[in-house]
């Protein structure tokens, strides 16, 4: 069973519960992070944190968080949950309101929870096999920057993929690729790789950064520049990054392969130096 945390305290996850009031439930007035855990420690987590906090500011959420105070009870819920490799999930919300569609004011107390998962994230099927994808039609807001817990069209696309026998599905606007329902999209073309360049239509990855400076060091040119999903096809190798599949390699989109229809050997070599930079930087 494991042990979770709300607002301060550390709780059987039968006994978590929050108020029907909360605005994250009404509204879906909450922010969230995810961090993946290798070796029982955390991975990147300055940044994963640096991004929450700009989210809460672009909602105008009122109360600071205190960083040192979420590193301990991240730690904390990794020692009690004896989790080795896997996942923090982290949710702030506004807090407690009388339903109403403004923002009540500053005076709202944060609701602040947190749960793991246990997860392989170094070795499973997706990196041998690499995933399928299909495209599916941005429908989302124009705030994709920030990251809110709102993620039912993520969740639709996700499940519409599941339904067509693909593994994921890649969000387009006018033919450009966006991004992933849940990570970030690229494709490498000879010795440059391509990502589209984060606005407030996509989610700037934390392994999207880490990802740049680690192929920059392979000697590979980055471009952040958007592609059409024909360029994606046509690709050398496409790949997906994010907090839990790292760099993972795209084979099929759309039912058709790309080149081999195997994870590409850069996606992999890029994986593997992402990993041996993370494996570095525990927290
Ligand atoms: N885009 C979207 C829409 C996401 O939900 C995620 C995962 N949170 C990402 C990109 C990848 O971000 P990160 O590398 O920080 O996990």
């Amino acid at each position: 069973m494991r042990t979770a945390y709300v607002n301060g305290e550390f709780i059987a996850e039968q006994d978590a519960k929050v108020s029907i009031f909360d605005r994250a439930f009404l509204f879906a007035d909450g922010v969230y992070e995810v961090t993946s855990v290798l070796n029982g420690k955390l991975v990147d987590f300055d940044n994963h944190i640096k991004r929450l906090k700009r989210s809460m500011k672009e909602l105008d959420f009122g109360p600071t968080i205190n960083e040192e105070e979420f590193l301990t009870f991240h730690r904390k819920l990794v020692e009690l949950n004896e989790i080795k490799e896997g996942i923090v999930y982290l949710q702030v919300s506004r807090g407690i309101a009388e339903r109403d569609f403004t923002f009540p004011d500053s005076k709202t107390k944060l609701t602040i929870t947190a749960f793991t998962q246990k997860k392989d994230l170094i070795d499973n099927p997706s990196v041998h096999n690499g995933i399928s994808i299909i495209t599916i039609d941005d429908l989302r807001w124009k705030r994709c920057d920030i990251k809110t817990i709102q993620l039912l069209y993520p969740s639709m696309a996700k499940t519409e993929a599941m339904k067509q026998g693909a593994d994921d599905a890649w969000m387009i606007q006018n033919g450009y690729v966006m991004e992933g329902s849940s990570n970030n999209a690229w494709i490498i073309k000879g010795k440059n790789i391509y990502t589209r360049e984060a606005d407030n239509l996509i989610l700037k990855g934390i392994t999207r950064e880490a990802v740049m400076k680690v192929a920059e060091e392979l000697g590979y040119k980055v471009t952040p520049k958007q592609f059409t999903v024909t360029e994606a096809e046509n690709a050398d190798e496409a790949f997906i990054t994010s907090a839990t599949t790292f760099v993972t390699g795209v084979v099929k989109i759309n039912g058709s392969k790309i080149s081999s229809g195997k994870p590409g050997i850069f996606t992999k070599a890029l994986r593997e130096a992402y990993i041996k930079q993370a494996l570095k930087h525990l927290k």
